[in-house]
Formats: C-alpha cells, sequence, structure tokens
C-alpha cells in the first residue's frame, strides 16, 4: 500500500476512458460541446491498461471508469474484460449517464461490475430535456430498471442546480422509498467548460440535507463507510439510501483515497489540481515500468493536503477550474 505526503493511502483511480458525450449538461459542458481532442491524443486501451497494471503493484484496488460518457467509446465492454484479470483490483465499477448503457448491462454483471454510478438529475422529461440539451429521459430510465434487475448496486448521481432542479430533490429523494439505490446529491461545481456560474453556491450540502428534512422530518444520519465523499442518511423503512457529496465545499479530503487519470494521460491527484504528470507523454517515450513507478511515487508524495491548496497552487501556475468535467471524469 502507498501513503502520500499526508499519510493517506491511495487505493482507488479514476479513469477517463475518452473526453467525448452524448448529452450536453449545461454544469459539465456548453451546448456546442467542447473541443474534443484528437483521437491520437486519447490513451488507447494497451496504454491504459498498462498504467492499471502498474498503478494495481502500487495498492491501487479499485478503478472506476469514467469519461466523457464511456459507453460512446468503440470497444468499451472488450477492455472491461482485459482489466478485469489485472491482477491486484478488487473493484471495477463505472459511472454513465445511461443512454447506450442498457444493452450492456447482463455482460457487466457477469463481468463482476459490483456497482454503477447512472447521473439522473430529474424525473421530468422537459427538465432532463433543457438540462442535458437531449431528449434521453426513457433510455436512462431503461437503464435504471435494467441495472436494479440485473442486482447491480446503482446509484444515482443528481448535481442539485440553483434553479434548474432543486424541485427534484423531494422526488429523487422519495425513489429510496422502493428502490434500493443509493440516490446522492452533488454540490455543483464550477467544471463546465466556461467557468463559475455562480459567485457563490447556494444550494450547499447543508441546505440539501436542510430541503430534504422539510418532507422528511425524520432523515438519520447513517456511518458513512471508510473514504466516503458522500454524507449518508436514510429515511426509516425506505429500501435505499440517500447521500450529499460537498463536492465544492471540499469536506471530504481529509480522507482523500483517490488519483485520476484524464483521458489524454495527465495524472490529477486532486481534482482541483491543473494535472501533476503527463503519463502519456512517459509512455510514448518508451518509459519502463520502474520509470513509470518512481513518477508516480514523485507524484504521490506532493499531492495537496486539500483541494483548496490545490486549487490555489493551479490559479497560481496559470490554470483554471473552468475545463470541462467531461475531460477529468468526474
Ligand atoms: N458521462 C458520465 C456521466 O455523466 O455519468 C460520466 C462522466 S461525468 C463527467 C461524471 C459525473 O460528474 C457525473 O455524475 C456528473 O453529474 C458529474 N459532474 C459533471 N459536471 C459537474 C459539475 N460541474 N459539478 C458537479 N458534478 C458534475
Ligand atoms: Fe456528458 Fe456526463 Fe458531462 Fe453530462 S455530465 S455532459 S453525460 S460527461
Amino acid at each position: 500500500m502507498i501513503y502520500d505526503n499526508h499519510n493517506r493511502p491511495i487505493t482507488y483511480l479514476r479513469l477517463a476512458v475518452t473526453d467525448r458525450c452524448n448529452l450536453r449538461c449545461f454544469y459539465c459542458m456548453p451546448e456546442e460541446g467542447i473541443k474534443y481532442l484528437p483521437k491520437h491524443q486519447v490513451l488507447t486501451y494497451e496504454e491504459m491498461e498498462r498504467v492499471v497494471r502498474v498503478l494495481a503493484r502500487l495498492g491501487v484496488q479499485k478503478v472506476r471508469i469514467t469519461g466523457g460518457e464511456p459507453f460512446v467509446r468503440a470497444g468499451l465492454m472488450d477492455f472491461l474484460h482485459r482489466l478485469a484479470a489485472t491482477d491486484g483490483l478488487t473493484d471495477i465499477s463505472l459511472t454513465t449517464n445511461g443512454v447506450l448503457t442498457a444493452p450492456h448491462i447482463a455482460d457487466l454483471a457477469a463481468l463482476g461490475i459490483r456497482s454503477v454510478n447512472l447521473s439522473l438529475d430529474t424525473l421530468d422529461r422537459e427538465r432532463f430535456r433543457k438540462i442535458t440539451r437531449r431528449d434521453e429521459l426513457p433510455a436512462v430510465l431503461k437503464t435504471l430498471d435494467g441495472l436494479l434487475s440485473a442486482g447491480i448496486q446503482t446509484k444515482i448521481n443528481a448535481v442539485v442546480m440553483d434553479g434548474q432542479n432543486t424541485q427534484d430533490l423531494i422526488p429523487l429523494s422519495d425513489l429510496t422509498r422502493t428502490l434500493p439505490v443509493d440516490v446522492r446529491f452533488i454540490e455543483e461545481m464550477p467544471f463546465n467548460g466556461e467557468g463559475s456560474h455562480y459567485p457563490i453556491l447556494n444550494w450547499t450540502h447543508k441546505r440539501i440535507v436542510d430541503e430534504i428534512r422539510t418532507r422528511f422530518p425524520d432523515l438519520q444520519k447513517l456511518p458513512d463507510p471508510p473514504f466516503s465523499t458522500s454524507a449518508n442518511y436514510q429515511i426509516p423503512g425506505h429500501q435505499g439510501t440517500i447521500g450529499v457529496i460537498a463536492a465544492f465545499s471540499r469536506t471530504f479530503c481529509g480522507t482523500c483515497n483517490r488519483i485520476r487519470l484524464t483521458a489524454q494521460g495527465t495524472l490529477k491527484t486532486c481534482l482541483y489540481d491543473n494535472g501533476v504528470l503527463d503519463v502519456r507523454a512517459l509512455l510514448r517515450s518508451g518509459a519502463a515500468d520502474d520509470e513509470l513507478t518512481a513518477a508516480f511515487l514523485q507524484a504521490f508524495a506532493h499531492r495537496p493536503l486539500n483541494g483548496f491548496e490545490a486549487e490555489r497552487h493551479s490559479m497560481q501556475t496559470g490554470g483554471s477550474v473552468s475545463e470541462s468535467m467531461s475531460t477529468i471524469g468526474g
């Protein structure tokens, strides 16, 4: 097991397999989309497999596949099959918008994919269309149904957006009444490809919980699992749980065990940093596994204490937090 300079173990990799997407969620990218990377700048599956192998030897046990939308990249399922055979990996999961996912659910279950995060910000078709700029709610609901029928642990990720979907907090929470889902509300972050929406965040994690309590006053706090980014709750008698992720307020940095590899092969040791290692350049310059290992260890030894420190450093070195989440992977 490898620990960073603040004594936090590094066990979890979020791997963005593409920056492309078939939706245009307004909190993630502008209506016209982002300028996609030319194909040769995106890591090949073989390069990703190699990075995962090296990181697994260093103690990474969990990989979450994300993007962009993972299912828009051809060959994803073959890649997952090969990834599942990596020594040392105990948990492969993925985050998807659910539009193209339903036909692959049986295969995902057969592969041993234990959990899927499904992004779903509203149950209202018109609001869904407005938020994602595409009319795809029926396809996403079909995926939700399929995941639950296949017995795959499903988390619903809902970004809480001022003036857009706060009326959905209660109906989404109410899904937990009859469905064994974990509904997780996420504070909106400024990673929308354009810069921050709001000078201050109106819908903080505290306000989200207060709003849910107006309808469900007996909402109970659950113990949070180690390294959890969400504060977890349950409504007594409900099958599922509710989580609130303080992604903007950054209350969870003290136990952060995660690193990110963007689609172009940049290592981020904090969501709010500007990229700390060009892994693609190393791979393509012929670096041996030992050299990759040394570069990763060096990066882990210089992790920022928290997202505020990372953001400050990023700003001072000419970076910004206006990048699209589609290139970072969430
Ligand atoms: N396309 C897939 C999806 O939407 O599930 C995977 C990639 S997406 C970038 C990963 C997660 O990031 C999604 O749950 C999405 O809601 C979240 N996300 C994107 N932009 C965000 C923002 N500005 N603030 C908070 N969460 C954001
Ligand atoms: Fe696409 Fe996911 Fe970004 Fe929405 S949040 S635009 S589905 S990458």
